[in-house]
């Protein structure tokens, strides 16, 4: 079976280093093992709009940033197909087959639907479309034939819903869509990275985090001023590693051999929490390390987002090209989908039978 990938990000705002260790960083990985066909890369656009519907102007401000953002971590266009959710109407079209093969409840009790409604005040009022869109994510995915989504843990129950509509559709229209798998980090702090308020994920919405096109003060200052451990006041005091958002990123970005290069009094990060929670072992130490280690990572990151600014001309080009492969792919499967469903009426003559 051809090995695909599909993933996406919404235009809310600049990608931030929560979608870095939660799924662009494994996506580069993926991309350049050589393991896969297909690559499909999408700017969920129309995603975006379902909670932002009153603001065009944010998400279409957002679209070149985004694409900065994966052509600045090396997402390489050779290899990846970047398009444009809207840019791909047939997407639309299967969402609005696939509604018929979910019920209500069903969303409701979907655990990321159910906070993200929360986290908007939507209770008494939640868009038709924000509440449909894991039906349009499962469009999307199925759209290419994804075999393998990397997305950060928030998307699991998405993937679970996902699968049933494949389970669901095969079952009442014959074996015609692929089943995916969610490619999660291997790292478990990876998962779902906290913002630098320590508040439970890094989001866009919550106005916590450290976006990758961030300057290296920008990056300074928020590594300085970020959440710790509430009970460590002084130095000399036990502190808490669990719940700390400094060493969940260390969890998340550090490696042996930077403690050699910044911090030689410790081998490892083990040591560095042994002595954090034995006490004497204070805050701006552990976060100035930190700030180095992330700065190594974002270093390049940011240079490679510096040469796409001045050739943005060309990353429209890209999205463009990109937006009119995925239609064509996703026609193939529309086409697939008709004639399951048997509405492809004018396909030759056999409506007069
Ligand atoms: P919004 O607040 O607008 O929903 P977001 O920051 O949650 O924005 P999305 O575009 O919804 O970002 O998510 C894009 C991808 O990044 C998804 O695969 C998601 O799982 C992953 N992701 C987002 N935030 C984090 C995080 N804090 N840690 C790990 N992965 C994350
Ligand atoms: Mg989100």
């Amino acid at each position: 079976m051809r090995q695909i990938i599909l993933t996406g990000d919404r235009p809310t705002g600049r990608l931030h280093v929560g979608h870095y260790v939660g799924s662009l960083k494994e996506r580069v990985i993926l991309q350049n093992s050589g393991k896969y066909d297909e690559i499909n890369i999408m700017i969920a656009d129309a995603q975006a709009l379902t909670d932002n519907a009153e603001h065009p102007e944010k998400v279409r401000q957002n679209i070149l940033q985004v694409a900065l953002d994966y052509l600045a971590v090396g997402i390489d266009p050779e290899k990846s197909c970047i398009f444009i959710q809207s840019m791909v109407p047939e997407l639309t079209e299967l969402t609005f087959y696939y509604m018929n093969l979910v019920t209500v409840s069903r969303v409701q009790r979907n655990p990321t639907v159910k906070a993200e409604i929360r986290q908007r005040n939507f209770e008494a009022s939640i868009p038709v479309g924000f509440f449909c869109y894991p039906i349009s994510q499962a469009a999307d995915i199925t759209a290419f034939g994804a075999t393998a989504v990397p997305v950060g843990e928030d998307q699991k129950p998405m993937l679970e819903q996902c699968r049933e509509i494949v389970r669901k559709f095969n079952e009442v229209y014959g074996e015609t869509l692929v089943e995916p798998e969610i490619v999660l980090p291997s790292n478990s702090a990876c998962l779902r990275l906290p913002g630098i308020d320590g508040k439970a994920k890094m989001s866009k919405s919550l106005g916590n985090c450290i976006y990758l096109s961030d300057d290296e003060e920008t990056v300074r200052k928020k590594i300085m001023s970020m959440y710790t451990d509430p009970t460590h006041l002084k130095k000399s005091d036990p502190g808490h590693v669990e719940g700390n958002p400094v060493f969940t990123y260390l969890d998340a970005f550090c490696r042996d051999e930077q403690f050699a290069e910044y911090l030689p009094d410790y081998a490892n990060l083990d040591e560095l929490k042994e002595h954090y929670q034995r006490g004497g072992l204070g805050d701006v130490t552990v976060k100035k390390f930190l700030n180095s280690v992330m700065q190594e990572e974002l270093r390049p990151i940011r240079e490679r987002r510096a040469y796409w600014e001045q050739r943005k001309p060309e990353v429209l080009e890209i999205l463009k090209e990109g937006s009119a492969k995925a239609e064509r792919r996703a026609a193939a499967t529309l086409a697939r989908v008709r004639h399951a469903m048997m509405i492809d009426y004018f396909d030759g003559d056999a409506l007069l039978h």
